[in-house]
């Protein structure tokens, strides 16, 4: 595996690629899946380069749960926090984890079925 910061997310980091970001602190980025899987798919990632939620140690609790309050800013600011929308945090090969550097989905404005695939 790469390490995280040579991965495709770093380079959205660095700016060396473009992506449409939809939300940017010093800490997180956020910004439209180029592959969306529903109408609304964006990725929040942290720019500490963690590789997955298992590279994560009690020191990023702070990072961790600000992946989370940020998902929630943006489907409230997309309007789909009454329609609905799904997290996920895809770990590893079994779960289909393409790029290794943590990210988590945010997919809303379909119907979508349970369990997952
Ligand atoms: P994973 O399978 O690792 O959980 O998800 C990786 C996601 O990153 C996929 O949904 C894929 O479409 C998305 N992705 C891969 N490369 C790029 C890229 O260059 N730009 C953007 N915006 N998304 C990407």
């Amino acid at each position: 595996m790469n390490q995280p910061s040579d991965t495709i997310f770093g380079k959205i980091i660095r700016k060396e690629i473009p992506a449409q970001i939809v939300f940017e602190s010093e800490e997180v980025l956020a910004f439209k899946d180029i592959n969306p899987q529903a109408p609304l798919h964006i990725l929040i990632i942290p720019k500490k380069p963690l590789k997955d939620i298992a590279d994560a140690r009690l020191e990023d609790e702070n990072l961790l749960g600000k992946l989370l309050i940020v998902a929630g800013e943006i489907a409230r600011r997309e309007g789909v926090q009454q329609s609905g929308f799904r997290l996920v945090i895809n770990n590893g090969k079994n779960a289909g984890q393409e790029v290794p550097h943590l990210h988590v989905h945010l997919l809303a404005g379909r119907k979508m079925s349970w369990p997952p695939g």
